[in-house]
């Protein structure tokens, strides 16, 4: 077994090494705790028959021990100057592939089928870079990749939203849009004091399952996540409220949105936030020949 990367002291090396200067515009906080690493690793149950999919590599504190655990690792990192410090910390695996890329423009099943087709087990680890947490997780979820699920850090307030259930505050339309495609557990809460630099905010590693039967079925996803939006664009509002002013000439044609929260059995005077997502699939159905554009 080599030294870990990721301990603060081979950390530094790395760093002064390359002299590296971290980019807050990148989200760039390196773990620095192999006991972290190893649980994040824990919580994805990958085996040598898997494949690992990582998002932002980093200096690769996290890809060693994906390298170690799974059969092949895909890392995907936007920043240029980490692409020689990799080659050379990665150097005693031969089984990762760094793509030179923005994970918001990579075709990742084009990737994935040059890369790691032979694999039937493919899982998404990464410590997400902050500000981008949710387009990549909604464009990784909506391109329907076929991975068994995540297990990604994030601010923990964003995992505390996407794991939320119904009449709670932070339930809302990103815990509907990723707990529509998977199911969403919080498996670890992380400090500050494992990263460097340290973040502002508290961490948390989610675990994202794919349903192996869906929860819900809808006409049109894309309608589905409007709707959602729409009743959450006030919470303090009424349902009914928020869809008049949110959906296309909702003023005009309340009675159809009546008539719709009616036949899907949703009281007009519920806040959005009561509503499960099974309600939100019936309701988008019931709305959508009279509202979508
Ligand atoms: N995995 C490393 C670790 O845990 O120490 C680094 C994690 S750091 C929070 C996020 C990483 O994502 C950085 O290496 C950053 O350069 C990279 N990154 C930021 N935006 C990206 C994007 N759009 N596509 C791919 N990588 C990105």
């Amino acid at each position: 077994m080599h030294k870990d990367i990721a301990t603060p002291i081979r950390t530094q090396e790395i760093l002064k090494k390359y002299g590296f200067s971290f980019k807050k515009s990148l989200g760039q906080n390196f773990l620095i705790d192999p006991n972290v690493l190893r649980n994040i690793v824990s919580h994805a149950n990958l085996t040598k028959e898997s494949a690992a999919i990582e998002i932002g590599p980093g200096i690769g504190a996290l890809t060693e021990h994906l390298a170690r655990t799974a059969g092949h690792v895909v890392a995907f990192e936007i920043d240029q100057r980490l692409l020689p410090v990799l080659e050379d910390t990665l150097s005693p695996y031969d089984n990762v592939s760094v793509i030179h890329s923005d994970i918001l423009k990579a075709n990742v099943l084009d990737v994935m089928k040059e890369k790691i087709s032979g694999y039937q087990d493919v899982m998404v680890v990464a410590n997400l870079p902050y500000y981008v947490t949710t387009p990549i997780l909604i464009k990784l979820l909506m391109e329907k990749l076929p991975i068994r699920g995540m297990v990604v850090m994030m601010q923990k307030e964003v995992a505390d939203r996407i794991t939320a259930v119904p009449s709670t505050k932070a339930y809302g339309s990103l815990s509907i849009a990723i707990q529509y495609y998977m199911k969403a557990e919080i498996a670890m809460t992380v400090p500050k004091t494992v990263f460097i630099p340290q973040p502002n905010v508290d961490s948390a590693v989610i675990r994202l399952t794919r349903h192996e039967k869906a929860i819900v079925s809808v006409k049109d996803e894309d309608f589905l996540f409007t709707v959602s939006r729409a009743s959450f664009a006030q919470r303090r509002k009424t349902i009914l409220n928020n869809l008049q002013s949110q959906l296309p000439n909702g003023k005009a044609k309340k009675d159809l949105i009546l008539q719709a929260l009616e036949t899907a059995g949703i009281d007009p005077t519920r806040r959005g936030e009561t509503l499960s997502i099974k309600e939100f699939a019936g309701l988008a159905d019931e709305l959508l020949p009279n509202f979508k554009d």
